[in-house]
């Protein structure tokens, strides 16, 4: 659906260009669910920004190439598109929810008009009824009544915020839905009723879904494959199942071996320190501070992601 080549993206500040994204090659499938993990600061909410073209803000794409190729699952039409021209396909091909999108929502209007706003036109077609009323029938999965169409934002909790954006993004049926950490910040039966959304509208659609979370455990959850990222590097990516079962970069194991686990009486272990700074990103593989099997050649030469077993790739010189 959406092919990324040996892109890089990221910011210019006075000191130096920030790379969140450098030299990043990743497939995103059609009819899947792609999870995006890592922690913080490693380039999760560039990557999104560059699968939905919006080039804003000061983020910028240097080299490599994304194209898209976005299916109609009735007619069988394709439409091929690249970054630069995704905008065309926003809320029609593609939505976007973004990270801490509580502030997306308008104030001063209320809920049904920014939705209904949002919609391409060929939702909008019979009467102004009949669209309010499908509207609220879509509401109500997510568990939100029909007041909140007449509500302010300010009127609704963030989690019911929350969930009128996911709502507007996958009303629209679109073929991909970027969703940066939608649920973050939610309580957790909140989070999971979010979720359980997104995983049923993803297979009524037959869509794809790219979810990014910090928290692996919503990955192995709900993702098809998933995609680890490390200071703005993408270092493992493969079907979630495996990774978690085999993972081939070391840092994937150590995000793996810090979930805790039922059952477990050991405490588990966290990984200690921070990613480095992409402003000044350190010479070869850029997890070798806080690899425990870092040797001398990950100091010297960057390792390319390669794969190592159908479909799983890792970005590590020794596995
Ligand atoms: P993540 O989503 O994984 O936390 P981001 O993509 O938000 O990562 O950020 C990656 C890097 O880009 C960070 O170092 C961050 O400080 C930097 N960054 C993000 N947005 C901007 C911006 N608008 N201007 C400059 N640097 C930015
Ligand atoms: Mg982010």
């Amino acid at each position: 659906m959406i092919e990324l080549k040996n892109v890089r993206a990221g910011y210019g500040t006075p000191d130096a260009f920030v790379a969140a994204v450098d030299d990043v090659t990743l497939t995103v499938h059609d009819n899947e669910i792609l999870g995006i993990a890592g922690e913080s600061g490693c380039g999760k909410s560039t990557l999104m920004r560059t699968l939905y073209g919006d080039f804003s803000g000061g983020l910028k794409m240097t080299a490599g190439e994304v194209t898209g190729r976005f299916t109609d699952p009735d007619s069988g039409r394709t439409r091929e598109s690249d970054a630069a021209r995704f905008q065309d396909l926003w809320w029609d091909q593609i939505s976007y929810v973004p990270q801490g999108s509580m502030s997306v929502l308008n104030p001063i209007m209320k809920v049904e008009k920014q939705i209904v706003d949002a919609l391409p036109k060929r939702e909008k077609q019979g009467s102004k009824a009949e669209l309010r009323q499908r509207i609220v029938d879509f509401l109500a999965g997510f568990g939100l009544p029909e007041t909140v169409l007449d509500s302010y934002p300010h009127q609704l909790s963030g989690g019911m915020r929350q969930r009128v954006l996911v709502a507007i993004a996958a009303f629209v049926r679109p073929r991909l839905i970027l969703a940066d950490e939608p649920t973050t910040a939610l309580d957790v039966v909140v989070q999971k009723r979010i979720l359980l959304m997104l995983v049923e509208i993803q297979r009524r659609l037959k869509n794809t879904l790219v979810l990014v979370s910090h928290d692996l455990g919503v990955h192995y959850q709900i993702t098809d494959r998933i995609a680890i990222a490390y200071a703005g590097k993408i270092v493992e990516v493969g079907p979630t199942a495996d990774v978690f079962e085999a993972p081939l970069h070391p840092y994937t194991e150590a995000l793996i071996g810090a979930l805790p686990r039922v059952g477990q009486k050991s405490e588990r272990v966290g990984l200690d320190g921070r990613p480095p700074s992409l402003a000044a990103p350190p010479q070869g593989c850029r997890f070798a501070a806080r690899c425990p099997e870092a040797q001398a050649i990950c100091r010297q030469k960057s390792p390319p992601l390669v794969d190592k077993a159908p479909n799983h790739a890792s970005a590590c010189h020794f596995r």
